[in-house]
């Protein structure tokens, strides 16, 4: 605070004149000025001192000289702490400094301190951290020869003006309930963006979300809870959404998502499928668990006008709405090919699938060629899906092998893989096909360490499936989890062996224990002598390198005896048993499945919808 300064404005050494009615007013005048003339240092201290505006006497530098109790009751600062101090101590930490706009000095226009260039509104910071608006001016008093000699500086406080503005402004463009930004902060944003778009031919998307069944939560949380809910709901959107993103609550229940420079579908695919991921998670109302889902209308676009773009993402939302299901993504037509909306329900619903027990693993027998005898199964995955039938996977491997679904997809096939086999007979082995993402993955080993200790299958019972490019790209971090993973006890297959580039490199790279040579070969070993020859090759090179070989895809006992007669020790194919699901456990059965151990049986009851690769009859017996 400014000390208080004892003010006299009469000048005591002036005698008081009796005022007279015969006085003119220009006389009173002259004698005014006088006046002032006379006692302009007292003057001067008085107008300054108790002037209720913030006055400092600043040096064309900018440091303060003489303070005024209101410049100090401003600031929050004493005028010990003021005076000789530079103008920047007041100024706004967030603001640019002014230094960097100083000015070149001009002739003829002589340089004063930037701080003392500003006419108008700026913000300052009061000694406590609060921020100041302040209007300041300035009147600059010259020497003789006109140059600067010091600066008065008035400051006036508009703060609470400001604030007021401010606070109609975040109204004006905020969503009360949620803080999110609200529809009309949304057009002017997307006004901008289209714009900046335009400019640089990059594409703005827009995803709108809906809360799926949001009335009914609504109504059985009641209104106070379903409130919550939504807050909760726009946090989770707010902390995914990027900085150069917007999420904004657009109705009732409707929230949209406005990204900058997206990429194409594919980019805004994963945001719409992050979005969704985040809104998986249980929220907690009033020490309840509460699951929602949402419906998602994605576009996205350049050259249009923002009310198009929202209509179009809005037409997207409708029909994902209109499907019935929940939790779905809709794209914009034009925005896509048809292959493109195939691809993203698929991952749409595989995303669900694990949630909702839709998968299943079926196993196929692998057998000693010389007896039949079973040696174990290769889990394959399926999809029941509640709408095609049952899928086989590649029908849809390929949409998780493009997003996180990958590892989701793979941790659940080693866990349930590992489980079931650990009921079976202990010479029996469990075959895991691993795809090349997932074991890229840092953690990999960790997870497999995990699906052993879960089921309490031994770790020599497993054998993880990798194909050949997965072998021969395998970066060095793959290639320590593959060590960890065999150190254990695990063994790796190379599959469909002679398919790609890399079969040999790729037995010297990783701890390979077995080659599984691909059914393609297998097709043509009778028949072809040049397939013959080069199968003859691979069972040669295996046996040299001391691996174990299993073909795959044997049909029928011509194949098999060859196979036999050339050295292969071990089978796969419908002529030894299809891909067929485990027996449920109460039916008694631990080992083998009874029907595939029988070859040639069909695997699949008929209800199942079987893909015809698999129901197909082409399993004739091999003896
Ligand atoms: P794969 O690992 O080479 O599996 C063998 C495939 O050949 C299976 O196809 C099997 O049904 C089929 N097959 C077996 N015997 C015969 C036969 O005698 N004749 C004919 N024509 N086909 C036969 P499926 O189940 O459709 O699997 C295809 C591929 O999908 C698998 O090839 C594997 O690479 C991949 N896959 C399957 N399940 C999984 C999984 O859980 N995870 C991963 N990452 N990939 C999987
Ligand atoms: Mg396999
Ligand atoms: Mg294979």
């Amino acid at each position: 605070m400014g000390h208080p300064v004892p003010v006299t404005l009469s000048n005591p050494q002036t005698p008081p004149r009796a005022p007279g009615p015969l006085r003119t007013v220009t006389g009173k005048r002259l004698r005014a000025a006088d006046l002032l003339l006379a006692d302009r240092g007292q003057v001067f201290r008085a107008l300054f001192l108790s002037a209720p505006i913030g006055k400092a006497v600043v040096d064309v530098d900018g440091r303060m000289l003489v303070v005024n109790p209101a410049f100090c009751t401003l600031t929050g600062r004493s005028a010990d702490d003021l005076v000789g101090r530079h103008l920047d101590l007041l100024s706004h930490p967030d603001d640019v400094p002014l230094e960097d706009l100083a000015l070149e000095p001009t002739p003829g226009r002589p340089l004063i301190d930037p701080q003392l260039e500003i006419v108008g509104e700026r913000r300052l910071q009061r000694a406590d951290g609060e921020t100041l608006w302040v209007h300041q001016s300035r009147e600059v008093v010259r020497r003789t020869t006109g140059e600067p000699h010091f600066v008065l500086l008035s400051l006036v406080d508009v703060t609470d003006r400001r604030r007021a503005e401010e606070d109609l402004v975040l109204r004006t463009f905020t969503d009360p309930l949620t803080g999110l930004p609200n529809r009309r902060a949304l057009t002017e944003r997307l006004q901008h963006a289209l714009a900046v778009s335009r400019r640089r031919g990059t594409t703005v998307g827009v995803l709108h979300l809906d809360l799926d069944r949001f009335t009914a939560v609504n109504d059985s949380l009641g209104h106070e809870g379903g409130d919550q809910l939504l807050c909760q709901v726009a946090d989770r959107l707010r902390w995914s959404t990027r900085v150069e993103d917007m999420a904004v609550r657009f109705g009732a229940d409707e929230f949209l998502v406005l990204a900058e420079e997206v990429e194409d579908v594919d980019a805004l695919r994963s945001l719409a499928d992050r979005l969704l991921g985040v809104l998986d998670e249980p929220f907690q109302v009033h020490d309840r668990e509460v699951t929602l889902s949402a419906s998602v209308g994605v576009t996205l676009g350049c050259d249009l006008a923002p009310e198009a773009l929202l209509r179009q993402a809005h037409s997207a939302l409708a029909r994902a709405k209109a499907s019935g299901g929940r939790g779905r993504i809709e794209v914009h037509d034009e925005a896509l090919t048809d292959g493109d909306i195939d691809q993203l329900q698929l991952e749409t619903d595989l995303r669900r699938a694990v949630e909702a027990n839709e998968l299943r693993l079926f196993y196929q027998p692998i057998v000693a060629l010389s007896d039949e005898r079973l040696l174990g199964y290769e889990a394959l995955i399926r999809w029941q899906h509640p709408t095609r039938g049952l899928l086989p996977p590649g029908a849809f491997l390929s949409a998780a092998e493009d997003n996180r679904l990958t590892s989701r997809l793979g941790e659940w096939v080693l866990y349930r893989a590992c489980r079931d086999a650990a009921d079976w007979d202990d010479n029996l082995r469990v075959h895991v096909n691993i795809s090349a993402r997932h074991l890229a993955e840092p953690g990999f080993a960790d997870l497999v360490r995990d699906a052993l200790a879960d089921s309490g299958l031994a770790a020599h019972r497993l054998e993880l499936e990798i194909t050949e490019s997965t072998a021969l790209f395998a970066a060095e971090a793959t290639l320590q989890s593959v060590g960890a993973v065999t150190e254990s006890g695990v063994t790796l297959a190379l599959d469909d062996f002679g398919t790609g580039y890399s079969a040999i490199s790729a037995l010297h790279r990783l701890p390979i224990h077995t080659l599984k040579i691909d059914r393609s070969f297998v097709a043509d070993v009778v028949a072809e002598p040049a397939t013959a020859a080069l199968v003859q090759g691979l069972l040669q090179l295996g046996a040299g390198m001391g691996l174990q070989v299993i073909a795959e895809g044997i049909e029928d006992g011509d194949q098999a005896r060859w196979l036999l007669d050339h050295g292969c020790a071990m089978a796969q194919g419908y002529a030894f048993g299809r891909p067929a699901p485990l027996p449920a456990r109460d039916l008694g059965v631990v080992s083998a499945p009874a029907d595939l151990t029988a070859p040639g049986e069909p695997a699949e009851p008929a209800s199942t919808q079987q893909p015809a690769e698999d129901t197909d009859d082409g399993g004739a017996d091999p003896r």
